[in-house]
């Protein structure tokens, strides 16, 4: 640009001030003008979207779970400055390594990310060749070795590094497929009592042959010394989910464990390129994974259990006395370790199959989601819920609910 333009463009400047002028005047204002226009829509209502009493489960498809004001709070912050993203998952890998005794620790796009960084980082080590190579696997070590139990659907992360799967059964099995090309070892918690191996076993096959151990512990974040148990117990590498039991953004989660390991991870995550370039996780859900794991290890927990079995008194207490219901609270041992009632009754008496219930509470008003009565694995009738994700007084809703379906249809 020549001297005589740029003066050009600056006598211009004011003739095209008017417009210029209105943008930035609308920017300024905006900061109010916009909190105002989000408070006074309704974007559920406006977009159609049905919203719900989640009496159910910390699952993926029903959105997990809700964000504490502390988190929603750090997004809202995290969104004001601009940072560097390595800057960010460097201070807040070090401070959750610390609050969960691992060496070190990065935020990843969930569970499932997890599984995937942490294993492309076993596979490629710091060697950014490989990291590029991947799904290819040429060259490096390449088979993950599992319990056919721990085979369960979330294992097919393990396979966007290009990794192969080798399932055993037994410790002699698992010694015969270790070899060579054996990259991991990967463990399932929420399986550990469906398979024949526990947590030692399989972490003295990892040490004896030197092969890198791995643990999902995605919705074990209770009890939460979850959080810090599996790198005390010698896990070279730890995922868990940040929007379920913890309560962090859906879309987060945590990679833990030792440095090297996370150090290579990271080669394959943003803002490096690699198979994980997909997986960013932007700086204030960042922030936000770290604000709620520490609200999670800070909070009273016992206070918590407290709520959630009055929560679950009121439920249980409401629908007692309706004839041919029996009811069950049960604590699964882990994944989901919440007071859990499993409500069934004589068919007799009450008219209605477990699905019916499930589908007249969903169009209810409001619509209250709960599970079948088999989801947990387990093959029953009736039905099952929870009470952890509901709102302070939800529960004397969930329980007229249930005392009116369970009335209607009794004979
Ligand atoms: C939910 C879940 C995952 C995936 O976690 P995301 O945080 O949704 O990516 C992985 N493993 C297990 C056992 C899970 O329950």
């Amino acid at each position: 640009m020549k001297r005589r333009d740029v003066i050009k463009f600056l006598s211009a400047a004011p003739l095209a001030g008017g417009m210029i002028g209105t943008g930035l005047t609308a920017q300024t204002v905006s900061a109010g003008e916009t909190e105002a226009a989000i408070a006074g829509r309704d974007l559920f209502k406006e977009l159609g979207l049905k919203t719900f009493i989640n009496a159910s489960c910390v699952c993926t498809s029903l959105t997990a779970s809700l964000m504490p004001p502390e988190v929603t709070q750090a997004i809202v912050k995290g969104a004001d400055e601009f940072v560097l993203l390595n800057d960010v998952l460097d201070k807040v890998g070090e401070k959750i390594a610390e609050l969960c005794h691992a060496e070190a620790a990065t935020v990843t796009a969930g569970c499932w990310s997890a599984l995937v960084q942490g294993l492309a980082g076993v596979m490629t080590g710091m060697d950014r060749k490989k990291v590029m190579q991947l799904p290819n696997v040429d060259g490096m070590k390449s088979e993950v070795i599992l319990q056919k139990t721990h085979a369960n659907g979330y294992h097919q992360a393990l396979t966007n590094t290009g990794a192969k799967l080798v399932i055993v059964e037994t410790l002699e099995e698992a010694e015969a497929a270790i070899n060579e090309k054996t990259a991991m070892l990967w463990f399932l918690n929420r399986e550990l009592s469906a398979g024949k191996l526990n947590y030692e076993q399989w972490l003295s096959l990892g040490k004896k042959h030197k092969v890198p151990t791995m643990i999902d512990i995605a919705s074990d974040a209770h009890p939460v010394e979850n959080l810090w148990k599996f790198n005390d117990m010698g896990f070279d590498l730890v995922a868990i989910s940040g929007g379920k039991a913890m309560r962090g953004p859906q879309s987060a989660g945590i990679l833990m464990g030792k440095k090297d390991l996370i150090a290579a991870a990271r080669l394959s995550a943003p803002p490096n390129s690699g198979i994980c370039r997909g997986h960013k996780v932007n700086k204030e859900e960042i922030l936000a994974m770290y604000v709620a794991l520490e609200r999670h290890i800070k909070m009273d927990h016992e206070k918590e259990w407290k709520t959630w079995e009055d929560a679950m008194g009121v439920i249980v207490n409401t629908v007692n006395n309706i004839k041919g219901i029996s009811q069950q609270v049960f604590i699964p041992e882990i994944a989901n370790h919440t007071p859990t009632l499993h409500l069934s009754w004589d068919n007799n008496k009450i008219k209605m199959t477990g699905r019916q219930l499930k589908e007249r509470l969903w169009n209810g008003n409001p619509g209250i989601e709960v599970m079948g009565g088999g989801t947990m694995g387990t093959k029953r009738d009736g039905i099952e819920l929870s009470v952890w994700q509901l709102k302070p007084g939800q529960e004397k809703i969930v329980a007229r609910r249930l005392k009116e379906e369970l009335l209607k249809a009794s004979v």
